[in-house]
């Protein structure tokens, strides 16, 4: 697995603040985003003084973070399976990804008054999760009913388009944020931080910007040339 320097994380930390601020941000979180990445790149995000840090799977959020101790806030941001909470419930603070009445039951029942961020769809891709954005509020509803603390919203930007894309999404996302009075607006990453800032983000949660290209099967294959096929 690569090797993480955590004095290259802090450099590029402080260009993602920088960004952040470029872009009218006074008061937004920064995620270290570790999927993929080995307990390293958690511990560098960690001293390098990222305020949380986030991960997509669940086997592999459970195997990276057994016996760690002193970490930041943990978040999961990937799709949950209902039958994966327990497996995770140890080590999840804020559970990002709530977009179903069965998973927020789950939740209820395996990790009790857990904090969690309802994710709202702004595209039409359904692997990347998250309710339409008009079952949201009954969403929220039904997650406070079943004792779970809703810090707010979280939602991710479409992959094709550019950053511009992800812009009305966002705002509109924004807007129910405000409607609903809740605190948390979770939206931007490495590429579109600056849209969701300009669009009232609260928390960017950060990969590639922060610890390079990820070391992932996925992105190995799709930057094979054609011929190594
Ligand atoms: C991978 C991931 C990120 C970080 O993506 P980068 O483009 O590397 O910054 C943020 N949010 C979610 C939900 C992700 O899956």
């Amino acid at each position: 697995m690569a090797m993480i320097d955590t004095e290259l994380v802090a450099e590029r930390l402080a260009i993602v603040r920088d960004r952040i601020a470029r872009a009218g941000g006074t008061d937004v979180q920064v995620m270290g985003v570790t999927k993929t990445w080995g307990i390293d790149a958690v511990r560098a995000a960690a001293t390098v003084g990222c305020d949380s840090v986030g991960e997509n799977y669940a086997q592999e959020l459970a195997a990276k973070f057994a016996g760690e101790v002193g970490l930041p806030p943990v978040h999961f941001i990937g799709r949950l399976q209902t039958n994966k909470v327990r497996l995770v419930a140890p080590f999840v603070d804020v559970y990002e990804t709530v977009d179903r009445g069965s998973l927020a039951a789950e939740l209820a029942k395996r990790a009790g008054d857990a904090t969690v961020l309802v994710q709202v769809s702004t595209d039409t891709d359904p692997d990347k999760g998250g309710c339409p954005i008009a079952a949201a509020p009954a969403l929220v509803d039904s997650c406070r009913e079943l004792g779970l603390v809703v810090a707010g919203l979280m939602t991710v930007g479409p992959t094709e388009g550019g950053p511009e894309a992800a812009r009305p999404g966002f705002r509109a996302v924004r807007t129910l944020l405000d409607r609903l009075g809740l605190a948390v607006c979770s939206m931007g990453m490495s590429d579109d931080l600056e849209v969701a800032v300009q669009e009232g983000s609260t928390q960017v949660r950060v990969g590639s910007a922060l610890f390079g290209p990820r070391p992932s099967p996925a992105s190995r294959d799709r930057a094979a040339p054609p011929h190594a096929e």
